[in-house]
């Protein structure tokens, strides 16, 4: 099917669609009425209008999630994408929340992270309609309003619901993935016996790019701890205030699923401090169970497949009331399974100057590269971009993929791309957008046509 002459038709109503939808500010803001606040609830309705107008049947799910559906039959093909946003944040050339064109590329927050993928998604199912398809499974495009802050979205709709025959979601990269790292959530703590204070980070899957301690004056060999921050990279200042000095040290951030791209702040500052001289309860304890590690090497869980290894990130650090404590972010390889790893950890983490607690815990996804739904996926991105090179791939992060059964990411970002996700300028190219939307026709319909 030759794609591109058909979305040619739309390119202008497309852009107009996903102005509307870039123009909500759609946080995570909870109120009475709505489950993720109002603007989420807004921008939900005008993606059902849009999904009308595209031809399906809309269905608003209490405002959780919502789905346009077209096609009969007792199996379901899902498209999920989503509608909320993280903050804009600082530092944009234009505002955020009008679609703003500029060398060929739209900027806008959640142009590439979701908005743009649901747009060209529903437009994608509009051309199969016009093609004169008979859909015999139905097609929803699922679109919910909660992925960035717990996807509670989507356990709404698999209540409400049930689960899909297959489905992808357009939140990741093409051409597609098709595994996706477990997750370990932690928290440890101790108490200190000579450090006053250490604080440090505000997200648990960021990588720690400033920390703050405070401890008595004339407690360690002072140039000593700086020579040695500023010896690994980090910029390190240290002030006396009364009878405290204060340590600030500046390393660099990273997502948590690359926690070797980043530099951690709270690590360094642990590591000096006990080359410094300082001897402290706390210190040993991290130094020991955490260092520098970034693969849980000093707990025993550095363990790797052939996807990748696992990575163990400390993103924040606190003090209240005498105690330290800190949050820790697992991703493990993606053919492996929690329990092959938390009892280790548990055990290595066993001290007298200190304690671990699970939080949480994520198993992997993973679907053998030769599947059907891999491969049916690939084929699609391959017919349409011609593009053979490309292989599909595992990750560190996750998507709704996780959350819902016969489902992997399939774009809509192309390799090698930066399209500022979560930062200021999120963008989009215009060729990508016309792009992705002939690579979702192409997939639904080899979905559509799969036993
Ligand atoms: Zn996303």
């Amino acid at each position: 099917m030759n794609w591109n002459e058909k979305i040619e038709q739309y390119k202008e109503e497309m852009k107009q669609d996903l102005a509307k939808l870039v123009s909500y500010n759609s946080v995570f803001e909870p109120s009475k009425e709505f489950p993720f606040g109002k603007a989420n609830a807004q921008c939900l309705e005008a993606a059902l209008a849009i999904a009308e107008k595209c031809g399906m049947r809309a269905v608003n799910l209490d405002h959780y999630c919502g789905y346009g559906e077209i096609g009969e039959g007792t199996e379901v093909i899902g498209v999920l994408g989503h509608l909320d946003i993280v903050p804009a944040g600082e530092g944009w050339n234009s505002d955020p929340f009008v679609l703003t064109e500029k060398e060929g590329h739209v900027y806008g927050r959640g142009v590439s992270d979701d908005k743009g993928a649901v747009v060209a998604a529903a437009y994608a199912i509009r051309l199969l309609k016009e093609s004169g398809l008979d859909f015999k499974k139905r097609v929803r495009l699922i679109m919910g309003c909660n992925e960035e802050s717990g996807s509670r979205c989507l356990a709404h709709y698999v209540e409400k619901e049930g689960s899909l025959t297959y489905g992808f979601t357009p939140d990741a990269t093409f051409p597609g993935v098709f595994g996706e790292k477990g997750m370990i959530s932690a928290v440890f703590s101790g108490k200190p016996s000579r450090l006053i204070s250490v604080t440090g980070g505000s997200v648990s899957n960021v990588v720690c790019a400033h920390c703050v301690t405070r401890m008595p004056a004339g407690c360690c060999d002072s140039k000593k701890l700086i020579e040695s921050l500023t010896m690994a990279g980090l910029q390190a200042t240290l002030q006396q205030e009364k009878e405290e000095w204060v340590l600030d040290v500046r390393g660099t951030a990273a997502h948590a699923s690359t926690p070797e791209l980043g530099v951690n702040a709270i690590s360094h500052t642990m590591k000096a401090l006990q080359e410094a001289g300082l001897e402290d309860d706390f210190v040993e304890f991290y130094n020991e169970k955490i260092g520098l590690g970034v693969h849980g090497e000093h707990c025993g869980i550095d363990v790797q497949d052939d996807y990748g290894s696992l990575t163990f990130n400390n993103g924040v650090i606190e003090t209240k009331q005498g105690t330290i404590s800190g949050t820790i972010d697992i991703r493990f390889p993606v053919t492996m399974k929690s329990s092959q790893i938390v009892p280790v950890m548990e055990k290595n983490f066993q001290s007298t100057k200190g304690q671990l607690m699970i939080l949480k815990t994520v198993e992997p996804l993973f679907f053998p590269r030769e599947s059907k739904l891999v491969q049916s996926l690939l084929k699609a991105y391959q017919t349409v971009t011609k593009d053979l090179v490309s292989e599909p791939m595992t990750m560190g992060g996750g998507t709704y993929a996780k959350g819902i059964d016969h489902c992997i990411a399939f774009g809509c970002e192309f390799a090698g791309e930066d399209n500022h996700i979560h930062d200021a300028n999120e963008r989009l190219a215009l060729k990508q957008f016309w792009l992705q939307t002939a690579i979702y026709a192409e997939a639904i319909l080899n979905l559509l046509n799969l036993d």
